[in-house]
Formats: structure tokens, sequence, C-alpha cells
């Protein structure tokens, strides 16, 4: 069971966090959106980041161009879910250091690899947004089940996200050496936006991560790309 930190119960009472690495956050609006159950300082740091990022129209239309389809259109779409339907987040140990974060079908619960609790570094707070953001995905689907195309809409969105938050506070993140940062929310944001028209980059990342899974579901139907990565496009086959 994930331990919640008791320091916190207060939390609306706590005065914001100043010793940001980086840029201070704003105010967090997150207060606003009066979410009980949430008293962790990092969580309702990276919620209220999460809130407060747009995704630019040429990105979704870029996406859209590629068959990926976010399941939301903004950040703030995402703590709007969580809030109304009774998401709940939490750190918990997850089975390996590369697992950055999970959702819980069962527990209606997102859990943050407990590696990152308590942590007050702010491209890792940033990072924890954008997992939130990719499980609350996984969360609106409430299927138990996952696809390649799933992961595609997901993971897209992802790169959208990272681009917001690269306008919005410069390239934060380059000097991190956080798994979440460097072998989680960097990567996709680069393979998604790959100048190559194939992405054969993207396909075969997915391949090697996601490519056991079934290539769609009835909530997203398989896009050519999802086809490629299962293999079934023979022009984009590869043996092994
Ligand atoms: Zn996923």
């Amino acid at each position: 069971m994930p331990q919640i930190n008791t320091v916190f119960t207060n939390f609306l009472n706590v005065p914001p966090v100043q010793n940001w690495q980086t840029k201070p956050q704003q105010t967090p609006k997150i207060e606003a959106k009066k979410l009980p159950w949430l008293k962790d300082r990092t969580i309702a740091a990276a919620l209220s980041e999460l809130d407060n990022i747009s995704f630019d129209e040429k990105d979704l239309a870029y996406l859209k161009a590629m068959g990926v389809n976010p399941p939301y259109k903004s950040g703030s779409g995402a703590v709007d879910f969580i809030k109304n339907s009774n998401v709940r987040i939490a750190f918990a140990k997850t089975s390996s250091k590369h697992i950055h974060a999970q959702y819980d079908y069962e527990k209606n619960t997102i859990y943050i690899n407990d590696l990152y609790k308590n942590s007050q570094d702010f491209p890792v707070i940033l990072a924890i947004a954008e997992a939130i953001l990719h499980e609350a995905g996984h969360a609106k689907d409430n299927d138990g089940d996952s696809s390649i195309q799933e992961e595609l809409d997901f993971l897209g969105m992802n790169a959208i996200a990272h681009r917001a938050f690269l306008k919005k506070y410069g390239d934060i993140f380059n000097e991190s050496d956080e798994l979440i940062v460097k072998d989680g929310v960097n990567v996709y944001a680069e393979l998604f936006f790959e100048p190559d028209p194939d992405k054969k980059k993207l396909v075969e990342r997915m391949k090697k991560k996601y490519g056991y899974l079934q290539q769609g579901d009835a909530l997203h139907p398989a896009s050519k790309l999802a086809r490629k990565i299962k293999g079934f496009d023979f022009t984009a086959f590869s043996a092994g």
C-alpha cells in the first residue's frame, strides 16, 4: 500500500514551495478544483502544472494526420476527468524503475513510482504531470485492457504535452538524469515529431515496448501506424 505523507494532510494551508530548482511555479490553481483526497505536495504541484497547459492546435492536427487521437484536448480536461471520476493518485512501488506510473482499474487509482515521492525537482514534477495525463487516458477507457493504438493515442498526447511544457518553460529537461525524464517524457516528444515520414524509430520503440499488445481495440481502432508496429504491414515488416 502506498504511504501518504501525513505532513501534508492540511495541504490547503501549506504555503507554496519556494525552492524550485528552476522557475517558481504559479500559485496552484488546483486548489480551486477542491480534490478532498489531495494531500501530497508533489502530486498537487504536478496536477497544478497539468491543469495549466493547453495543447497547440498544430500539434493536435499533426497527430491526427498520423492517425493518433489524444483522449484529452488539454491538461485541464484530464484534471477535470480525474476530479469528476474520483480517480485517486498516489505513490507506490512499481515492479521496475522503468515503470514510471500505472493505473489500477480496481482501485481507480493512478500510482506513480515512489522513486519520485516527495520530489521537489521541477523537471520531475512536470514529468509526473505527463505520467498522470497518460494514466488518466487509461482511466477514461476503464476497460482494463490496452492496445498498440491506445498507447499511441496516449503517448502522442504525452508528446504534445511535453512540447507545451518546453514552450512554457524552455528546455529544462535536458540536464535531468532522472529516468522518468530521460527514458520517459523526453523520448516520445522526439519520436513522434521526428522529421522521418515513416517514423521508423517510433515504430521500433513501440514494437519493443508494446508489440505484444493487440493492434487496436473497440475504443482505439488500429491506424495504419498501429498495424505497421504490429508488423502486419509488409512494407514495414522486419524479421525478429
Ligand atoms: Zn499506457
